[in-house]
């Protein structure tokens, strides 16, 4: 008997069956079952992605129905209580090929762009965890993320996706594109201003290599302080002080 668990450092995948919306088959896959927090010491990369020891773990995050191929995120399917070694098996692909399948599968159901594009960028990601070549990847999201960021009638985080879409034009050396890009990042991007400074400075400098990220900036981006106002109003005056005695 196959365990329905297995551990990648300290990451727990299960062994699921769910139900293809589209054709309702019930297939296995896999899912995690637990993803240790992030920390300040976390690898994270100046795109503002988790660098995963594993590209079954980045794979993990869509299902792909191994009868009609429908592939997206694993939250789309519906669990089916059949134990998984029952249920059909899961279709053998490479890891960051199933974010191919989930770009596909939004085209024809006519996702939004920037779904499409998070396929294509978690696709280049899991193609680097696999040890394989992203610039293809990076090409793709590049083109639906600037898509996305034209449709007017899209209200997400514009600023922080322009500074993504630095990145992906800075991480295929497009560095002319990548400045145009980090210059319309603002304060909505709620990024320091520092780390955007900084990157368009790589840009400059044509350095196209994935840059981790310091851990004060993974701290300041993905753990923000709550303002202490005690901060902001400076020490109470003297006369204040003899007052309150
Ligand atoms: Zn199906």
């Amino acid at each position: 008997m196959q365990d329905l668990y297995r551990t990648i450092e300290d990451f727990v995948l299960q062994a699921v069956s769910v139900t293809c919306p589209e054709c309702e088959v019930v297939f296995a896959t896999e899912t995690l079952a637990f993803t240790p927090n992030m920390t300040k010491d976390s690898a994270v990369e100046t795109d503002l992605h988790r660098v995963l020891p594993h590209p079954a773990l980045r794979a993990a995050l869509v299902a792909m129905c191994p009868a009609c191929l429908y592939t997206t995120w694993y939250s789309g399917f519906a669990e089916d209580p059949l134990f998984p070694y029952l249920a059909v098996a899961p279709a053998e692909v490479a890891y960051s090929k199933k974010f191919a399948h989930a770009v596909l599968t939004g085209r024809k159901i006519g996702a939004h762009h920037l779904d499409r594009a998070l396929f294509a960028l978690n696709g280049s990601w899991c193609a680097r965890e696999a040890g394989e070549s992203a610039d293809k990847w990076l090409e793709l999201a590049g083109q639906e993320l600037e898509a996305a960021l034209n449709d007017e009638s899209w209200a997400g985080n514009r600023s922080r996706y322009r500074y993504i879409m630095g990145e992906i034009c800075r991480l295929v050396g497009d560095f002319h594109g990548a400045v145009r890009h980090y210059n319309q990042v603002d304060r909505k991007s709620q990024l320091p201003k520092s780390l955007v400074d900084h990157q368009r400075q790589e840009a400059i400098n044509g350095n196209s290599r994935p840059v981790l990220l310091p851990p004060s900036y993974v701290e300041a981006i993905f753990f923000p302080k709550p303002i202490n106002l005690d901060e902001l109003l400076g020490p109470m005056p003297t006369s204040e002080l003899e007052k309150s005695s």
